[in-house]
């Protein structure tokens, strides 16, 4: 039966706080470290009239532009993320964090070949730390068509403007830090490995608005998610499996793929060939993030 795809992803979340935990050891993803669509497709984005290439603000003028802004609110779901997939979206996406930092630099390999092995495509959000210290893993991850690889940060801070916290992790604590978060892993991307992101998500994944305006400014869209498949790579498998088959058109799943010691890959590879299937039965696949958001991203030209 075709499950439609919630109005508030907070109801999704608040769903699954109330089956399984609290909400703050839920939604603490990445605190503890802490698709080739199938099928009918919508037409690509007419490519004959390129959107000008973006030109990324200099430090210098966002400082001066932004000092003054007010931060706005902050955590999760606040004004200028996105969330999910836009309407259009004929699909869901999976998305995987590697979070980096002393006890977070694996690699779950296992969940990798699971996504190949069922050819489902995932977009992969790297932190700066994981990938200087795992870069020929970054290089064969952005090589594979099945992958998109997209910014999960510098430091792994929760990108704010004025230090706010969450799960004890303080914030980058000033806009020119939070220009520096987004801006020295993405040119860190792009210089090393070729790669030009087009989304952003912050460590833990929270952000105050002024950040989620900057992160847009910079040409990368702010992106979090609907559906919490692993709660920071703590959930066991069955959990995990479970989470997964629940996604449905527009949904954004969130976990890890630098947690091997987690449930995460038996989880997600348990759960992979049902989830196809469902999706199939609607027309529907598993999509990278750029292919679900098309024209709406633009690869900054720094
Ligand atoms: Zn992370």
């Amino acid at each position: 039966m075709p499950t439609p795809f919630p109005g508030s992803p907070t109801g999704r979340r608040t769903l699954l706080a109330g089956l399984l935990g609290t909400g703050a050891t839920l939604l603490a993803s990445c605190a503890a470290d802490p698709l080739s669509p199938r099928g009918p497709r919508q037409p690509p984005p007419p490519a004959a009239a390129p959107a000008p290439a973006r030109v990324v603000p200099s430090r210098s003028a966002v400082l001066s532009a932004y000092a003054s802004k007010h931060s706005g609110a902050f955590g999760l779901e606040v004004k200028g993320i996105e969330l999910g997939l836009p309407a259009s979206a004929r699909g869901a996406a999976l998305t995987f964090d590697a979070c980096g930092g002393p006890s977070g630099e694996g690699y779950d390999d296992a969940l990798i070949a699971a996504l190949r092995k069922h050819r489902a495509p995932a977009t992969l959000f790297i932190n700066q730390r994981w990938a200087a210290a795992n870069p020929g893993l970054v290089r064969e991850l952005a090589a594979d068509p099945l992958f998109e690889i997209a910014n999960h940060g510098t430091t792994h801070a929760p990108l704010a403007s004025r230090g706010q916290a969450a799960y004890g992790i303080p914030g980058t604590a000033s806009i020119a830090a939070a220009y520096d978060e987004i801006m020295d892993n993405q040119r860190y991307l792009a210089d090393t490995f070729g790669v030009q992101a087009k989304f952003f998500r912050s460590g833990t994944a929270h952000q105050d608005e002024l950040g989620a305006a900057l992160c847009r400014e910079l040409g990368l869209l702010p992106m979090n998610f609907t559906v919490n498949l692993d709660a920071g790579a703590t959930f066991p498998a069955a959990s995990v499996a479970s989470q997964t088959r629940a996604l449905r058109a527009g949904d954004v799943g969130i976990g890890h793929f630098n947690r091997p010691a987690s449930g995460t890959a038996r989880g997600v590879s348990e759960a992979l060939p049902a989830l196809l299937e469902s999706l199939a039965a609607r027309n529907l696949v598993l999509l990278r993030l750029s292919e679900a958001f098309g024209a709406q991203t633009g690869a900054p030209s720094a």
